[in-house]
């Protein structure tokens, strides 16, 4: 049976600066990803707080939400069977350190901030968060 699921995906300020959006958009639709939506857009810190909500205890929230709010980013709906955990592998570990070879966070991420991609960690959550970005 198939299971077609949608995410949320985001190319972090760091990737965008570094003109990487197209080959980091390529790397989803080889690996089967259809980009349903995609804009470019700043968003501000309060805007960025409300996203990471769930982060709001975490030392790192403060720095994380001034950081996805710095600069331009990329938000899309991904899109193909299984997209929510395929996302997450295909991304890698949180610290690019960690991450294995061939992911999104090994090839481009510069540090555990800086770390080039966001995905959804949930179908749950996914809804939630493409709703965020994209209210129809
Ligand atoms: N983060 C950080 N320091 C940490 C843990 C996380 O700066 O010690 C940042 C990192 O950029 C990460 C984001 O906070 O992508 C959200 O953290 P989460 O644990 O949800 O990681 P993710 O789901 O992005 O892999
Ligand atoms: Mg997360």
């Amino acid at each position: 049976m198939s299971n077609i699921e949608q995410t949320l995906s985001i190319i972090k300020p760091d990737a965008v600066e570094r003109n990487l959006e197209n080959e980091i958009k390529q790397v989803f639709k080889e690996k089967g990803f259809q980009i349903i939506k995609a804009k470019k857009i700043k968003i501000e810190k309060s805007e960025a707080e409300s996203f990471y909500k769930v982060h709001e205890t975490k030392p790192f929230y403060n720095d994380l939400c001034a950081y996805l709010s710095s600069g331009p980013i990329i938000v899309m709906v991904l899109e193909k069977e299984n997209a929510v955990l395929g996302n997450r592998e295909l991304m890698g570990a949180t610290n690019p350190k960690d991450a294995e070879d061939g992911t999104i966070r090994k090839k481009y991420g510069i540090s555990i901030d800086k770390n080039s991609v966001h995905g959804s960690d949930s179908i749950e959550n996914a809804k939630i968060e493409i709703n965020f970005f994209f209210k129809d």
